[in-house]
């Protein structure tokens, strides 16, 4: 980098993206990257860890960390993704905080904006999903937020459709830091790629099971070869349960559900990384994985 010289006017700065479970934070992230590194699903406490993806526009660089939801945890897995979340708000430089055009007034966002008041840093109030609410329904949030706080700025977004991201990035931009880009302009993500294959796992999991299920799993890989002259990655996998009925389920009847995430994971690791992928998974029963602070430290829980 020449100093003072081509990097003179340059923005770039660490954003948070925190709110409660399932408001579409990871929707957001995905959205305006234009590339899939954070698991989705219509369930609650789908991200587990903290996601960082790197957007590069003319003349700034925006880092984003996606956060796992923030809610009143009960378990100590739960208070780990709680405290993730929390503790990235520490790090950035500014906040987005999503609520849900059709869910705005709950506890949980109440006990956020009580939060924040530790942070003084500017909280941009990003009322997501829009395309689910008459638009006459938009104007009294907006109204009913200004009273609770000094936000830099409220705007009405749908993650899904894309509606309203870019003004998002317009308006970050304004309040960024100067400064050089943080990372280079060809990284999009700081997660190694070991990471990002047990995450597209998970999201299967997530994504085909019911109920305890997809919160009593985690992913570990344990290889992740390229061999490259195949042109081909090698890639085996074990999926933790805590009972032995999950295990059962897991796998299905004739190790039908099993064949299924693994399909589905296969597919998805072959479009990300470009490459053919041999995917091999296991079951493997781990009583009480959550609640086991080596199993927690393990799985990237400090
Ligand atoms: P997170 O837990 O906050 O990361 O939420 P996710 O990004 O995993 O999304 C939770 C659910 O909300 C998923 O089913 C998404 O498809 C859905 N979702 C996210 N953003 C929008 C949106 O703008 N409109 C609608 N209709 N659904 C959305
Ligand atoms: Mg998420």
């Amino acid at each position: 980098m020449n100093e003072g010289g081509e990097s003179k006017g340059f923005k770039s700065g660490f954003v948070s993206i925190i709110g409660r479970p399932n408001v579409g934070k990871s929707t957001l992230l995905n959205s305006i990257l234009g590339e899939k590194i954070a698991i989705i699903s219509d369930k609650p406490q789908t991200t587990r860890n903290r996601i960082l993806g790197i957007k590069n526009l003319p003349g700034a660089q925006i880092v984003f960390l996606d956060t796992p939801g923030i809610h009143s945890a009960r378990s100590r897995f739960n208070q780990a993704m709680v405290k993730t979340a929390l503790a990235t708000c520490e790090e950035v430089d500014l906040i987005a905080f999503l609520i849900e055009a059709d869910d705005p007034q709950n506890d949980e966002n109440e006990m956020i904006l009580k939060t924040l008041e530790k942070f003084p840093k500017p909280v941009f109030l990003l009322i997501n999903k829009i395309d689910r609410v008459p638009k006459g329904e938009i104007l009294p949030i907006i109204e009913a937020y200004s009273q609770k706080r000094s936000f830099a700025q409220i705007i009405p977004i749908s993650a899904l459709l894309g509606d309203g991201v870019n003004i998002v990035l317009e308006e970050l931009v304004r309040l960024l830091p100067e400064g050089p880009p943080l990372f280079p302009e060809d990284m999009i993500t700081d997660l190694p790629e070991r990471f990002l294959a047990a995450e597209m796992i998970r999201e299967k999991v997530f994504q085909l099971t019911r109920q305890e299920i997809p919160y009593a799993t985690a992913v570990v890989v344990e290889e992740f070869k390229e061999k490259e002259d195949k042109n081909l990655l090698v890639i085996q996998a074990t999926i933790l349960v805590e009972r032995e009925s999950q295990k059962r389920i897991m796998i299905g009847e004739n190790g039908r559900m099993l064949k299924e995430i693994g399909t589905r994971a296969r597919q998805e690791m072959e479009a990300f990384f470009g490459t053919k992928v041999f995917l091999e998974l296991w079951v493997k029963v781990q009583k009480d994985w959550r609640e086991d602070p080596r199993a927690l430290r393990w799985l990237g829980f400090s």
